[in-house]
């Protein structure tokens, strides 16, 4: 054990260097093109690495990377999932550069998730080079829709899942370097009001506004919150339409 901590001790440098890169290489979950520029960079480095590399090709987010190593080795696949997508926008690196304070690297979407990314990466590498391979068949994939809840990848995620033995999610767990093994539940909900159409000129009274409605259902849906119970919701504004005359005909929210 102790050999293999001065092993990776000696490797912190090749590792900062490596995340503060993937950090600058900015990835919002909305930005394909950029994302699928790392995806693959991550794909290349995997076929260097060995691997049988397949891209999921995806139409709204990044594709997704799937790479297998072992594949002939017996015994269900060891799956080893990360995400790549952060929630910075393009340009938050640019306000928030990277950096090192007393020994712990800062940086945007380093937490969540791209150091896990390259401690992957680390890990399979030096396995290899120490000629320690995995006695199994090993499968990667790294997804681009994680932070809008895997609506793309969740096929995936079921289909690769339930061929493997163990599933690693990279996920970091907490401050206190517990190890996590189930997280709270997610969904997302849509609402859509609807309002009446009227003519602002000739018939004022009659309409009913969607937006202002939409309005009053913000504090009543944000005091669904409840953080004694690790409850919480996020509230986002999709689309505001149809505005005719004096009413909006409708809010999806
Ligand atoms: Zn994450």
């Amino acid at each position: 054990m102790k050999s293999y901590i001065s092993h990776f001790e000696s490797r912190l440098g090749a590792m900062t260097w490596r995340i503060s890169t993937l950090v600058e290489s900015e990835t919002p979950t909305s930005e394909k093109v950029e994302v699928d520029r790392v995806v693959n960079a991550l794909a290349e480095w995997a076929a260097g690495l060995g691997a049988q590399v397949r891209l999921h090709q995806q139409a709204i987010v990044g594709d997704c990377l799937e790479c297998r190593w072992n594949t002939q080795a017996p015994g269900a696949p060891i799956l080893i999932i990360c995400h790549l997508d952060t929630v910075h926008p393009l340009g938050s690196v640019e306000r928030s550069p990277t950096r090192i304070e007393d020994d712990v690297l800062f940086g945007l979407g380093a937490y969540d998730m791209k150091a896990s990314i390259v401690l992957v990466q680390t890990v399979l590498e030096d396995l290899q080079a120490l000629g320690l391979a995995l006695a199994r068949p090993v499968i990667w994939l790294v997804t681009t829709d994680e932070e809008i809840g895997s609506p793309y990848s969740r096929p995936l995620v079921e289909k690769l899942g339930r061929e493997a033995e163990l599933v690693l999610v990279m996920e970091f767990s907490d401050y206190e370097e517990r190890i996590v093994t189930a997280r709270k539940g997610v969904g997302i909900f849509q609402l859509t009001v609807l309002g009446r159409e009227s003519h602002s000129g000739s018939a004022p009274g009659e309409g009913i506004n969607a937006l202002v409605e939409a309005a009053r259902l913000v504090e009543p849906v944000v005091a669904l919150s409840d953080p004694a119970r690790a409850r919480s919701l996020r509230q986002r504004l999709c689309a505001a339409a149809r505005v005719i005359t004096s009413s909006l005909a409708s809010v999806t929210w």
